[in-house]
């Protein structure tokens, strides 16, 4: 179950993504934050695939989940905290399983110019839309999370074309070398808090001019945007008290354990 706010709860029961699948590979394994509600493994197994086809790649690089339990994370992000949300990068998966050092070590792609204004056209392709658009039309997906600068492209690529899966589509800090894809509440989950619905229309309105003030983009913002450093376990929804605290199962102190476990969840 998920439990509480994206950026102030936790996750009970949490299920691991295998970290090399047909068409994602899990990046930064050093972190162990390939958990999730089962949703989101769900949707993960089934959007990598699906998003292949679409642009024509290998498949997709999977950065941060959440924690075997969720909660707040020590450094990188705000939210992440009840297992909906997934960080996936740009940069499409080789045709090739990755080593665990090149997992730990390879650089995502910035997709945004130095200026941050613009996307970077060496390296932005048709694909990227492809990818983006893919995500915000699954129908678990509540919003996804991209750079200004690549919305505002999003807004200037799509011209007259059916809009209607951009109002997923916001823009937030950072957001320039992955996307954040977040799932809705899931109906197991009584105790997760939705996110307000996004407004209506493309968003490709005054309200993105915002985020090209000169004082915005020269804001240092942590990582990913921000992190729940400072965030006590009494600022959590009362359920998660019992979660943060509950002893280790065998099994996942087992896995834990082990460096080359088996994927069996
Ligand atoms: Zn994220």
């Amino acid at each position: 179950m998920a439990i509480g706010y994206y950026p102030r709860g936790c996750l009970q029961g949490g299920v691991e993504l295998p970290t090399t699948g047909p068409t994602w590979q899990v990046m930064r394994l050093s972190r162990n934050r390939n958990w999730g509600h089962p949703e989101l493994v769900k949707f993960i197994e089934r959007f990598a695939p699906l998003a292949a086809k679409a642009t024509g790649r290998k498949g997709i690089l999977i950065g941060d989940m959440a924690q075997p339990r969720g909660g707040p994370l020590p450094f990188g992000h705000k939210s992440h905290q009840t297992g909906l949300d997934v960080d996936i990068w740009f940069m499409p998966m080789p045709d090739r399983v990755l080593s665990k050092e090149e997992r730990e070590n390879i650089k995502p792609s910035n997709l945004v110019a130095a200026d941050g204004k613009h996307v970077n056209d060496e390296i932005w392709s048709a694909a990227d839309v492809t990818f983006i658009q893919t995500a915000a039309e699954q129908p678990e997906v509540e919003r996804v999370l991209v750079n200004a600068a690549i919305k505002k492209e999003l807004c200037r690529a799509e011209g007259n074309n059916d809009r209607s899966w951009m109002s997923k589509v916001r823009p937030w800090y950072g957001h320039d070398d992955h996307v954040h894809v977040r799932l809705k509440c899931p109906a197991d989950s009584p105790n997760c808090e939705a996110q307000p619905a996004v407004p209506g229309g493309d968003g490709c309105d005054k309200s993105l001019d915002h985020w090209f003030a000169d004082w915005i983009l020269h804001l240092k913002i942590p990582e990913f945007g921000g992190s729940s450093a400072g965030l006590k376990l009494k600022d959590l929804p009362p359920a998660c008290t019992a979660v943060l605290n509950a002893p280790a199962s065998p099994a996942s102190a087992a896995s834990a354990a082990s460096e080359e476990r088996p994927k069996a969840r």
